[in-house]
């Protein structure tokens, strides 16, 4: 305590008593109860006692006024949401980080409509009887992909595992899969294709090489073991140059002659041609099924637009014996995105408004001259809310879709380039990571990206410069 003159002792700190008989304390009670504030208050006093007791507590830092006010502000952070909505000015449309797809607006008030209250989730409102969850999508999902069923589960994740575990891994001495060396993919966290087969309880069966497979290399491994043949887009990744794959119509020809079935995984699944909207095309769920697979798998939450869920459509033979896999249970849907999804589907009924109703496709298609105008629009303001620190041009950038969808291909985007001034080469890494951290520090945190010693925030999904623009004396005086 002797080297700190200013510093006062634990004893000096006010009991928990003194401290909330204090009448802004008292109304921050009045207001959020007393477990809640005098859990905080006990908190913020057991580490001033702390710091007291290694003699970094200065008299000021006791003031009431300080007091209260940390008090306040202990509540606040503790009520505040973890999970906060962004903008996500990355450049990446369906990032996986920022939740992917955004809701459609129809889909969003169906979700809250349905949520208010009880609804027929489960209930055959024609009989009076126990009705099936799956039923509510089942019917859209046939007449959008040509299915004969479908069934739909947590995710695509889900939907994988559950394929393979049905139509595999529950044949005793039947249970290998096989798949081509060209597919054995990792979508990210621990989904690889392989861990998912012996999760599963399958046996995977590598045929062909990285580059090339042919069809005689399915032919050659089917045996009295096999259950299923299978196909995985690589979505995430393209193999380019010397290449062969089998496709699903010559899969499902061999599958079928030996009374197999084959199951595909595209991934992220758009059920709409994409050239249609001036965008790379992606192989879609009716491709597939025309092609005769039994079984396609696809995502909720990438191309298709909607909440995260795994879509599962086929035959009537295959879906019933996913639905019936005791797994289905554990993997099902829960009834909020089962209403996202049900009202996101049912946009595609009219494919028309689909680029205006549907957010995902509304910003993969915004012209690049909308984006632009948005970049020269908001140039002006953030140079002089970044000045002279800072200075900003407006630049052509490259976007991407993202969630794996279409790995090679890019959109042609525009947005703001940020560039430290008169940094020195060792300040430039210190001066960005200062203006990434500030941006993400706003009450609606800006996601950009650093490349080539510049932050640069593609604007293809700020739909409302207002939300930017309004932030920027905020981040004056973050950067202050
Ligand atoms: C994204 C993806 C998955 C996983 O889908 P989720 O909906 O994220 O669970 C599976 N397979 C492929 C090919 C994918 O691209």
């Amino acid at each position: 305590m002797d080297e700190c003159p200013g510093c006062v002792p634990a004893s000096r700190l006010p009991s928990i008593d003194r401290l909330m008989q204090r009448p802004v304390n008292a109304a921050l009670v009045a207001e959020h109860g007393h477990t809640l504030v005098v859990g905080e208050a006990r908190a913020l006093l057991a580490a001033l006692r702390e710091r007291a007791l290694s003699g970094e507590l200065s008299d000021a830092g006791l003031q009431p006024e300080q007091l209260d006010q940390r008090l306040a502000e202990r509540v606040a952070r503790r009520l505040a949401p973890a999970m906060r909505a962004v903008l996500n000015l990355t450049g990446t449309v369906i990032h996986t980080n920022l939740g992917r797809a955004l809701l459609a607006d129809a889909a969003q008030q169906h979700l809250l409509a349905m949520m208010a209250g009880p609804n027929n989730l489960e209930y055959d409102l024609h009989s009076g009887g126990r009705g099936d969850r799956d039923e509510l999508v089942e019917e859209l999902l046939c007449t959008l992909t040509g299915a004969e069923a479908a069934t739909v589960v947590n995710n695509n994740a889900a939907a994988v595992l559950l394929t393979i575990g049905a139509l595999a891994a529950a044949r005793p001495g039947r249970s290998e899969v096989i798949v081509s060396r060209g597919e054995l993919v990792e979508i990210g966290g621990a989904f690889r294709m392989p861990d998912v087969m012996a999760a599963a309880g399958a046996m995977l069966v590598e045929v062909g090489t990285t580059n090339r497979t042919h069809p005689g290399d399915y032919e050659r491994a089917i045996g009295e073991r096999t259950a299923l043949l299978m196909k995985v887009h690589t979505s995430n990744y393209a193999v380019q140059g010397f290449t062969a794959a089998v496709d699903e119509s010559e899969l499902a020809r061999i599958a079928h002659g030996h009374g197999l079935p084959v199951a595909t995984d595209l991934g992220s699944g758009a059920l709409v041609d994409l050239r249609a909207f001036g965008l790379p095309q992606e192989p879609t769920p009716q491709q597939k099924l025309a092609a005769g697979c039994d079984i396609v798998t696809f995502s909720g939450d990438k191309l298709l637009g909607g909440p995260q869920a795994g879509l599962i459509v086929g035959t009537r033979e295959a879906v019933g014996r996913i639905r019936k896999f005791p797994m289905k249970r554990a993997l099902r849907m829960s009834k909020l995105p089962l209403a996202a999804l049900e009202a996101t589907l049912r946009l595609y009924l009219r494919p028309e408004r689909l680029a205006q109703d549907l957010p995902t496709l509304r910003l993969l298609t915004r012209p690049v001259e909308a984006i632009r105008a948005s970049a020269q629009n908001l140039h002006l303001a953030l140079a002089l809310a970044l000045s002279p620190r800072y200075e900003v041009s407006v630049v052509e950038l490259q976007g991407q879709i993202g969630s794996g969808s279409l790995p090679v291909d890019r959109l042609p985007s525009a947005g703001l380039a940020i560039a430290p001034t008169l940094a020195g080469k060792k300040g430039l890494g210190a001066a960005l990571d200062r203006l990434a951290t500030a941006l993400r520090a706003l009450p609606l945190p800006v996601i950009g990206r650093v490349a080539d010693d510049r932050l640069l925030l593609d604007l293809r999904c700020l739909e409302d410069d207002a939300a930017f623009r309004g932030q920027l004396p905020a981040l004056k005086e973050l950067l202050a």
